[in-house]
């Protein structure tokens, strides 16, 4: 397993920090985020340490994304929320405070009082088939 000594999450995987587990599969846990935005908000990890979601090879990302599927499934079973987001966080300008990739899976409820910080915009057609292009380009290095 690959491993940062100094990473909180990794230390976890190895028993050296406590936490609440929820559930395993071959590549990932989940367990509960310790300061939870919602009640039942729960992290969702590779075993091994990787950074973020683009340093995960398919069958990772394939494994903690169906692990998160399976939590928010029992979550929205056991807890009744209404609904629940999937949010992943890479880099520290997008808000990602542990350096080892995690899913959190956070339920949701109307009126439940979390706000959804981001401004929409509205784009024009010839902008979105511009950028579009821009990114198919970078296709080539994904
Ligand atoms: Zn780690």
């Amino acid at each position: 397993v690959a491993r940062d000594p100094d990473c909180v999450f990794c230390k976890i995987i190895a028993g050296e920090i406590p936490a609440a587990g929820v559930a395993e599969s071959d590549l990932a846990i989940a367990f509960m985020d310790i300061g939870p935005i919602a009640e039942g908000h729960t992290l969702v990890i590779p075993r091994d340490h990787y950074e973020t979601v683009m340093d995960m090879p398919p069958e990772v990302v394939a494994d903690v994304y169906g692990l998160a599927a399976r939590v928010a499934r029992a979550i929205k079973a056991s807890m009744g929320c209404e609904g629940l987001n999937v949010l992943q966080n890479n880099g520290a300008c997008a808000g990602q405070v542990v350096g080892h990739v995690h899913v959190h899976v956070i339920p949701r409820d109307s009126g439940d009082g979390i706000a959804w910080p981001w401004p929409s915009t509205e784009a024009e057609p010839d902008r979105l088939a511009s950028l579009a292009e821009r990114i198919k380009s970078g296709m080539n290095e994904a």
